[in-house]
């Protein structure tokens, strides 16, 4: 579900960032406005309130700052999802499509065990390629996926949508078009 909440101003829009034609959604704004802050994750944890999760999985790397603190309110455990190369333990990978090419991401393959509750949490979801691929990975090592939260959806890049076709349910607070 998706709905406009007042913290919405507090997102910035950069334009031609990273490349020219994109409308980079900047969520820094939004982390350094306490109240924004304090608000969003409340929202985001709001339906989990009370029932059992046992991981938060944050992806790299706006994801961490977001996950350690629904993890904190939850409960929960966080794991790191993260860029390949990057965790030093034995870890399970896999390829996931990006705007042009593929990258890889990584995590550790004893941090959640088989029939946990999890919830991923990124800032933003897109394409949904990245999110995809967590939750792949996730799933690869037998954790329950129970939700995928994220601040901001661009629902016309149908990434929201490619999670639920996974059974996935996905929570978000704001849209832009
Ligand atoms: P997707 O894989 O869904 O196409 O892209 C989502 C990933 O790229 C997320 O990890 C997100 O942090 C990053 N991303 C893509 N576009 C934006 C944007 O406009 N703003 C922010 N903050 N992150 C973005």
């Amino acid at each position: 579900m998706t709905f406009d909440l007042d913290i919405k101003s507090t997102v910035r829009t950069i334009r031609d960032y990273p490349k020219k034609g994109i409308l980079f959604r900047d969520i820094t704004t939004l982390l350094a406005d306490a109240r924004a802050f304090r608000r969003a994750v409340d929202e985001l944890v709001h339906p989990w309130a009370g029932s059992k999760v046992d991981k938060v999985a944050g992806i790299e790397a706006r994801g961490f700052i977001l996950g350690g603190a629904v993890a904190h309110q939850l409960s929960a455990g966080f794991v790191p999802i993260r860029k390949k190369g990057k965790l030093p333990h034995t870890t399970v990978r896999i390829a996931y499509s990006l705007e042009y090419g593929i990258d890889e991401m990584e995590m550790h393959a004893d941090a959640v065990q088989p029939g946990e509750r999890v919830i991923l949490v990124d800032d933003l979801i897109a394409t949904g390629g990245t999110a995809e691929g967590a939750v792949k990975l996730l799933r690869q090592i037998g954790a329950n996926v129970v939700a995928a939260c994220f601040i901001v959806d661009l629902p016309d890049l149908g990434g929201a949508a490619k999670l639920r076709a996974m059974n996935v349910p996905v929570r978000t607070l704001m849209a832009f078009e």
